[in-house]
């Protein structure tokens, strides 16, 4: 049962129980109605009252539910909302916790609302690329007025009860409770049983001083941060039209942009990533009820640029962390940043002094394994190099306690091999942070052949604590990310040689969406670490055809931002990417002697160059079970390289693309006599689902 019905001195209670946010799926809505329909009938009923169980009155739509049948089968709440509308009875909301999306717009259909103070009230639509399409955008103006109302429409984020409450002259609550809030909901159902007529927000009216020039400023304010996302200015469109036409009218086109919106490209690939975050979550073969290992204290091997980063993200979180390093100014140095970051917070207001001092008091330092005998997860991030993690592991393993997770942050070393160094290999796992730690929201989760189950789980869990979007990857040559990106990379190198400037690949894939092409990408983290892969990599598998391009211009000295010059110019104390003669002489020249007569290449050919890569490299890692689901390739690429956001990620632009025009693009690729033919040959997944007609997802 997803909805309970009682009755309580002559006032029926109809209880939404549908855990975890008694999302309004088909059950839950069918009970609302039948409650209403019996409170009808029962001549005993003065009045109703509609309330959550749990910590939610509604989080709105059931997710689970999401694109089937179920989700818009009658009653839709449309339908509910008409019928609580036309109830004889009055009918009181009762809300006492999380109040979003489609509960806010059931809420606001009810006669009156009586709230907890405390709780957060939203209209989130407009963050999967939709707008409020039950009433949302017609009926929250008409009770906050229409600025309240479009601040929170446009942003979609949640705002407190009792600060909207505070607000004057609104309507949104009847009463605020400072006790037992079903109490108070009941009290006031028995106080307002008999008034009529019963109120109606669609009655009430909705007006604003100067509503054009308050539009339009609203409009300039989010041009550019909705440049690439419909949902925002439409938001504005139909507050705009509540004021302008009759309820009905206004509910109609709300109605119909949603419904538009819900084919935009951009709503999907929103969806697909909320969708996708989710499910990244979860691991098919480790049970969700897989008991977790207690995580109260972290040390940190290491405090340089990761270290330091890493640090932070347990401090922010209130956990304490002890840092080791080899020599005392590396520890001090390692301090100092941490300290810098956080003060750069404090002057941008972003931090609080005593949230400062209280973050530092909860790090400690030392040079002397013996002092992480007391951590329960230790995390090591020092130098790549497999002799320096073998000494650094083989330390652990004398000093950690029992059941303690030792955790590598190695991006390219076999994680199998330093599980090997401990005589705990179960108790080993990879967490790949992406650069600044502090910053980046994506953690690589890397599952080692011998991690055990809780430990997995664990770390998910401590992921997302300190607010990661967490990935399993298995073990393999730059995991998920950084595997995929090499070959990105290689394609960015080959389009060089073939006749491109650094600058028109970069502006190619920017305007795709990319936060920053491949060579101001590699500026900026160092073309030195590239190089020093490369010559690994290439002594291993030396027919590996790639672009000496980025040798040569490390030979110049040219490492990047850091040096002042890489792929483009820079001038002192500026990151602008100038584009650099001496290097357009150096591709030429390559070009020369390579014998390659430069063409012309259209932008459309740069980006799916690039992309495609990247997607072929996806289909082989989910081949190779290294990642679990597209979905979760594509949570990879947009916390943690970029990708735009509105385009969902390589895979789900991929089937958006259609597969099978993909392949067909690979095809034409692998013929290019400059171009690896080898590596265009599609992945088996991706040539089995090209030739059923089907989609990663
Ligand atoms: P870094 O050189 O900035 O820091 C390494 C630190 O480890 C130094 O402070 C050094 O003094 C310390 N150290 C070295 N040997 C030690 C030992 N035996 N005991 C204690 N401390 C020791 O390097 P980094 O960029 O922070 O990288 C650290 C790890 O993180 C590497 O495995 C790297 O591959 C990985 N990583 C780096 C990035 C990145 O963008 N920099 C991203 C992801 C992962």
């Amino acid at each position: 049962m997803s909805t309970r019905y009682d009755v309580r001195d002559g006032i029926a209670v109809i209880t939404l129980d549908n855990p975890p946010v008694n999302g309004l799926g088909f059950a839950t809505r069918r009970g609302i109605a039948d409650g209403l329909e019996k409170a009808q009938a029962d001549g005993s009923v003065k009045a109703i009252v509609l309330t959550g169980s749990g910590k939610a009155f509604s989080g709105g739509a059931d997710i689970t539910e999401f694109g089937s049948p179920k989700a818009t089968a009658e009653p839709n709440l449309l339908t509910l909302i008409e019928l609580i509308e036309a109830s004889s009875k009055p009918v009181v909301a009762a809300i006492n916790g999380v109040c979003m999306g489609g509960g806010l717009e059931l809420a606001l259909g009810c006669h009156y609302r009586v709230a907890a103070p405390g709780v957060p009230v939203a209209l989130p639509e407009v963050k999967i690329g939709l707008i409020p399409g039950a009433g949302g955008t017609q009926r929250l103006p008409r009770v906050l007025g229409v600025e309240a109302a479009l601040n929170m429409i446009v942003s979609g984020e949640p705002v407190q009860s009792d600060q909207l409450a505070a607000l004057q002259g609104q309507k949104l609550f009847d009463r605020m409770s400072d006790g037992d809030l079903l109490l108070t909901a009941l009290g006031f159902a028995a106080e307002i049983a008999a008034q009529r007529p019963l109120p109606l927000v669609r009655e009430l009216p909705v007006s604003h001083p100067n509503a054009d020039g308050y539009f339009q400023f609203v409009r300039n304010g989010i041009a550019a941060k909705a440049r690439n996302f419909p949902a925002p200015a439409k938001c504005i469109e139909s507050v705009a039209n509540a004021l302008k036409l009759p309820f009905d009218e206004g509910m109609k086109r709300e109605l119909a942009i949603f419904i538009g919106l819900m084919m935009t490209p951009e709503s999907k690939a929103l969806r697909h990533a909320f969708f996708a975050e989710r499910a990244a979550s979860k691991i098919p073969d480790v049970p969700s009820d897989t008991p977790l290992r207690e995580v109260r204290k972290i040390a940190v091997i290491g405090a340089g640029t990761m270290g330091g980063g890493i640090a932070m993200n347990f401090l922010n979180a209130g956990l304490p962390v002890v840092m080791l390093e080899a020599k005392q100014e590396a520890l001090d140095r390692g301090v100092a940043t941490i300290r810098r970051n956080y003060e750069a917070q404090l002057r941008k207001g972003k931090l609080k002094q005593d949230r400062l001092d209280q973050r530092m008091a909860l790090l400690s330092t030392t040079l002397n394994y013996g002092d992480l005998s007391d951590a329960d997860m230790l995390i090591e991030a020092v130098f790549e190099d497999i002799e320096v993690k073998r000494q650094v592991f083989q330390a652990l393993d004398e000093v950690a306690k029992p059941g303690a997770i030792l955790a590598s942050n190695t991006s390219t070393l076999d994680l199998n091999r330093i599980a090997s160094f401990t005589k705990r290999p179960q108790d080993v796992i990879g967490t790949h942070f992406f650069s600044p730690a502090n910053v980046m929201k994506l953690l690589e989760v890397v599952r080692g052949k011998n991690t055990a189950d809780d430990v997995l789980a664990t770390v998910m869990a401590i992921g997302k604590k300190i607010r990661k979007t967490c990935v399993v990857s298995g073990v393999c040559d730059g995991f998920i990310g950084n595997r995929m990106i090499e070959q990105y990379i290689r394609q960015a190198g080959f389009l060089l040689e073939e006749g491109c400037t650094p600058q028109q690949v970069d502006r190619a894939i920017e305007q795709f969406g990319f936060a920053m092409g491949p060579f101001r990408m590699s500026d900026l983290a160092g073309n030195d670490i590239g190089w020093y892969i490369r010559k690994r990599r290439y002594q291993e598998q030396p027919e590996l055809r790639y672009s000496r391009t980025a040798d040569l211009l490390c030979e110049m000295g040219r490492f990047g931002q850091k040096t002042g010059a890489g792929w483009y110019d820079y001038q002192p104390g500026r990151r602008d990417a100038l584009p650099s003669k001496l290097v357009d002489e150096m591709i030429e020249g390559h070009r020369t002697e390579i014998g390659i007569a430069p063409r012309k290449i259209a932008d459309d050919e740069i980006v799916h160059r690039l992309v495609f890569a990247l997607v072929n490299e996806g289909a082989r890692l989910l081949d190779e079970g290294i990642a679990l689901r597209a979905s979760d390739i594509d949570m990879v690429y947009l916390t943690g390289y970029g990708f735009p956001l509105y385009r969902g990620g390589p895979m789900h632009y991929a089937d958006g693309y259609g597969l099978y025009r993909v392949v067909k693009a690979m095809q034409r690729f692998a013929a290019n006599p400059h171009d690896d033919a080898a590596f265009w040959t599609p992945a088996p997944l991706l040539a089995r689902l090209a030739a059923e007609g089907k989609t990663f997802s």
